[in-house]
């Protein structure tokens, strides 16, 4: 069975599908993961004019169907990975697995702010490198202070005329080194102890009403959109217990392989990854898990 179906867990159930173990994929209620919010991609290897998140992600999945992969469109809602066969339950049915790979992934954290929900994809991102291209000439906002922020409102400068990071403090939370090269960079500024209040446009993002936190005085800064940069949260809430987590709640494995804590179970894609990020990098740890899982059922004799 395979939790997930993001590029890690499509590309896992074509993998497993195509090596004949017969896999079930939980897609989940909102199946095919992050992508499904995004518009162009341009840097998935393979479609050289590009092509839409959710085209890709409806390809991948029947790619996986034409082998064979069947689907279950809910939610896991239980998992014991104490008893053999694994027990994975979705809603009242009751699934088990002899082999389970988790390709859960992780939500981008969002403010939480008036208007940011209604935009993404129409000038809010959650990821420079996906979307920056996107915003070439134009003045750009990064929100967060951590390296996340730093990095992209950096990667910025390469597209806008002028990148402004808007954080909560006075400090920022990204190690020196990378915050001293925000500050030194002539492009960007950074709007201390501030948060965005909402964020407004018709259709695109055209400005931000912003508060100062320290005078309550509010302003609104014009813009051509939004990098929401403050942090992910992988989706990793079901296995609490069972697996071993980071202290971020990401799946630990054995790198350079998809093996977790639990023998028999294999972690693949944004649940497991807190640096890359990426389709691709998420599509091949799926790629390995299955090859992973396919080799360790064979070490079972089965
Ligand atoms: P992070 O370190 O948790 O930073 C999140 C930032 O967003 C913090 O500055 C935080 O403010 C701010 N924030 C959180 N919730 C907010 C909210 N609701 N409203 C406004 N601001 C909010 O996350 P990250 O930057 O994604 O980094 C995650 C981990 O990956 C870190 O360990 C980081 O070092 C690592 N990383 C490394 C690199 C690199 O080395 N190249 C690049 C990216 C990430 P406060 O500061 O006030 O808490």
């Amino acid at each position: 069975m395979i939790v997930g179906s993001g590029p890690a867990g499509l590309t896992a159930a074509l993998y497993a599908a195509r090596a004949t173990l017969d896999p079930l994929v939980v897609e989940g209620a909102a199946p095919m993961g992050q992508l499904m919010l995004t518009t162009e991609i341009e840097n998935f290897p393979g479609f050289p004019d590009g092509i839409h998140g959710p085209e890709l992600m409806e390809k991948i999945r029947a790619q996986a169907a034409r082998f064979g992969a069947k689907f279950v469109t809910a939610d896991a809602t239980r998992v014991d990975l104490s008893r053999r066969p694994f027990v994975v339950e979705v809603g009242e049915a009751t699934h088990e697995a002899s082999v389970l790979i988790v390709a859960t992934g992780a939500t981008a954290r969002m403010l939480g702010a008036p208007g940011e929900r209604e935009h993404l994809g129409r000038g809010v991102s959650t990821c420079a490198t996906c979307d920056g291209f996107f915003f070439r000439g134009v003045p750009l906002v990064v929100a967060g202070g951590g390296d996340s922020a730093v990095e992209e409102a950096i990667f910025l400068t390469r597209f806008a005329t002028h990148v402004s990071i808007v954080h909560r403090r006075d400090r920022l939370r990204a190690s020196k080194i990378m915050a001293a090269r925000a500050l030194a960079n002539p492009k960007i500024d950074v709007i201390w102890d501030s948060v965005i209040e909402e964020v407004r446009g018709e259709g695109a993002v055209d400005r931000l009403l912003l508060r100062n936190v320290r005078t309550e005085e509010t302003t609104e800064l014009a813009t051509g959109g939004l990098f929401v940069a403050i942090g992910h949260q992988p989706t990793t809430g079901l296995f609490r217990g069972q697996l071993d987590l980071d202290s971020g709640g990401y799946i630990e494995v054995r790198h350079p392989t998809t093996a977790t804590s639990v023998e028999g179970v294999f972690a693949c894609g944004d649940a497991v990854d807190r640096i890359y990020r990426q389709a691709i990098t998420a599509a091949g740890s799926g790629c390995a898990a299955a090859i992973d899982a396919e080799r360790w059922l064979e070490t079972q004799g089965r």
